[in-house]
């Protein structure tokens, strides 16, 4: 679903080169979740602003569902971007607007307006009671709820994270990770979770990409999750009965 062929990106910034990436090459199959980890400045973030198209490569092709985003016109770009979900470790939600404003933002740039759809979504995050509220009278998982739940509304085939348990403590963190896990089981999203923490990596993603200074060092498949249920026993009872 997800291509990605020797896929290189500087920048320069104050006279200096930086590499961000280096001959990166990566497939990410369709209804996949993958974890990026990698040290601060390995290219995480770059590399998700690339499969939205928010940054091209300097060589290399990217191919999303059939399409080289080397390729697109500006019309074929925006229709890409809307296709993929983003969601951040600050939120990036609009401090002026309410939970609702701010979910329906997509729907209303395209003059579209599915009380209904915003409706499903706020159940389908539990914000049902918060609608009404500003992001500052929220905590930091509601905010990420609300931000989650504006990333869903034109129905992405992808979600890209970057870091969004970052800035979150363990009980908000893991209410993320069951949504996230609830997403893909729901409407089956490819889901691409960069994240610093292994923890957390490991309890979601059923593959991991290491990058290290731009370059892909391994992928590394992650076992099925300890609570994963196998009949009426836990993978772990199954594991310790061996
Ligand atoms: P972090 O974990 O700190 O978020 P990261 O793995 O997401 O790091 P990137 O943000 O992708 O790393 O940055 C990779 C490299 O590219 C860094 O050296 C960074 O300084 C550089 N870089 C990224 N974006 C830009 C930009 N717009 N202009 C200049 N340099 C940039
Ligand atoms: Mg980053």
């Amino acid at each position: 679903m997800i291509t990605l062929t020797d896929i290189s990106k500087s920048f320069v910034s104050q006279g200096s080169q930086s590499h961000a990436l280096k001959n990166l090459s990566l497939s990410i199959h369709k209804e996949e979740i993958v974890g990026i980890v990698g040290q601060s400045g390995s290219g995480k973030s770059t590399l998700l602003r690339l499969i939205n198209g928010l940054e091209f490569p300097d060589t290399g092709t990217i191919i999303v569902n059939d399409r080289d985003l080397n390729k697109l016109n500006r019309t074929a770009l925006r229709k890409h971007r809307q296709e993929i979900g983003m969601i951040f470790q600050h939120f990036n939600l609009l401090e002026n607007q309410t939970v609702r404003q701010n979910i329906s933002l997509p729907l209303t740039l395209q003059h579209n307006k599915s009380e209904e759809k915003v409706d499903n979504l706020l159940t389908f995050v539990n914000l049902k009671d918060k609608a009404n509220h500003y992001p500052n009278e929220l905590s930091g998982g509601e905010k990420q709820r609300v931000a989650i739940a504006r990333s869903l509304i034109l129905e992405p085939a992808v979600l890209l994270c970057d870091e969004p348990t970052s800035a979150l403590d363990e009980t908000h963190s893991q209410e993320i990770i069951q949504l996230l896990k609830n997403i893909h089981q729901s409407f089956g999203t490819t889901i691409i979770f960069v994240s610093h923490e292994l923890d957390v990596v490991k309890s979601l993603c059923q593959r991991v990409a290491i990058l290290d200074h731009g370059k892909l060092l391994d992928t590394i498949k992650i076992k099925p999750s300890l609570d994963k249920t196998i009949g009426d026993r836990t993978y772990y009872q199954q594991a310790l009965a061996r």
